[in-house]
């Protein structure tokens, strides 16, 4: 087996020992693989792997690798996730082609996401971001705001709010990182009390997986575990 398929079954392996681990059933925890910066011939790796659920941070790129795989690939069902900043000039590309958006922090972005959703296709999936870390410099929401925009969200018709996401900072212990998780999932308990399809939480990445499913994490993003490092140099 390629590289990139060794990891991701290492990964799988992973996610089912902590599941197990803390009582949870691995079936219910996604891995989605994060491709930003990488080529189509690693994703292809992947999906011979047995790999659907892709990430892409950049609207552009995202869409050249869904094209890609609409013309070449049409036989795989795959699912592309939107886990990146999204600005509102770039909303429709998004609403368009991608199954879900893990970012959205604003009423506008998610009403502008509904209004473009082609009709034909299924409600786009879409997640709150929440700022659980609380840094000035990090996107998402307080989670005082979370009730208020679950609410503008709930009445747009071609969206369906699935759950929260999160991209705490780094902490120096694992004690200290699972408190910042056990937040998200206090917020996501209140959020699926009132909202039933709310079945997502997504935190969880190569550095923190094992927290982040320890503290109840439905969906996990992994890059560099199964891609390797990033190369930002172009
Ligand atoms: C890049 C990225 C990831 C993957 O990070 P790794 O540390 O490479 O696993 C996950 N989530 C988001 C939002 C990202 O931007």
């Amino acid at each position: 087996m390629n590289k990139i398929g060794q990891n991701l079954q290492f990964i799988k392996q992973r996610i089912a020992t902590v599941a197990q681990q803390c009582q949870r059933d691995p079936k219910t925890i996604t891995l989605v693989a994060v491709s930003k910066t990488k080529p189509v011939a690693d994703i292809e790796q992947a999906i011979m792997a047995g790999q659907f659920d892709f990430g892409e941070n950049y609207v552009q790129e995202g869409l050249e690798k869904i094209n890609y795989f609409t013309a070449h690939w049409p036989q795989y069902p795959l699912i592309w996730h939107f886990i990146g900043p999204l600005q509102s000039n770039k909303s429709r590309l998004v609403a368009e082609y991608f199954d879900w958006v893990h970012t959205i922090d604003r009423q506008k972005i998610a009403e502008r996401l509904s209004m473009q959703r082609p009709v034909e296709k299924a409600p786009l999936n879409v997640l709150i971001q929440i700022n659980i870390s609380e840094e000035t410099s990090k996107s998402g929401i307080k989670p005082s705001q979370m009730m208020t925009l679950a609410e503008q969200i709930s009445v747009l018709p071609h969206l369906t709010l699935r759950g929260l996401m999160a991209i705490p900072s780094a902490e120096g212990d694992t004690i200290k990182q699972r408190l910042v998780f056990e937040k998200m999932k206090l917020l996501f308990q209140q959020l699926k009390a009132t909202y039933p399809l709310v079945d997502t939480l997504s935190m969880g990445m190569s550095n923190d997986m094992t927290s982040a499913i320890q503290c109840g994490s439905t969906l996990v993003r992994i890059g560099s575990a199964i891609f390797g490092a990033r190369d930002y140099s172009n």
